[in-house]
């Protein structure tokens, strides 16, 4: 019965009604059709990538992960070096890989630390997220299981970009 229901219709409440942008519309061709699986699984990713990141400096582990508009998943950590401005944020090594794969659309991308209050994007990979993925979806998230959806545009709210070098 609830299959033929009109979208109309009030939803029920003994669900939850999908969060937005979640509506079939915006889930990415190929991509699962359970998207909250998909974000506890890209999750998941995310937090497997953490295990392997190079951080003997800082001791901030940071693993992400990224969904191209295809439905692929690429993941990163973060890589320290002893000549500190060297190192590469997590963000920025999982879209690095995947743009380094040929793919240059991206729909949501997780990060992933142990830190109470969650871990946004530094500035530097904010820049670079927006290069490919000004549209997407940031999910912040922690080990203990918290977690945040925001938008790259409420992260970036005032973007220098390609349209300013016109
Ligand atoms: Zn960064």
């Amino acid at each position: 019965m609830a299959a033929t229901r009109s979208k109309k219709t009030t939803p029920s409440r003994k669900k939850p009604a999908r969060r937005a942008g979640f509506t079939a519309g915006r889930i990415p061709k190929g991509g699962a059709n359970r998207p909250q699986n998909d974000i506890r699984g890209m999750i998941a990713m995310a937090r497997r990538a953490r295990d392997f990141a190079f951080a003997p400096f800082s001791r901030f582990k940071v693993g992400a992960a990224i969904r191209t508009r295809d439905g692929r998943i690429f993941t990163g950590c973060n890589v320290e070096n002893a000549s500190f401005s060297l190192t590469l944020c997590a963000e920025r090594t999982a879209i690095f890989k995947a743009i380094s794969e040929g793919t240059r659309e991206f729909t949501q991308v997780v990060i992933v630390t142990d830190a109470a209050k969650l871990t946004p994007p530094c500035g530097a990979c904010r820049q670079v997220l927006w290069e490919f993925a000004p549209d997407a979806e940031v999910i912040l998230a922690n080990v203990r299981g918290r977690t945040k959806r925001m938008k790259m545009s409420a992260l970036l709210p005032s973007p220098f970009d390609s349209r300013d070098l016109e």
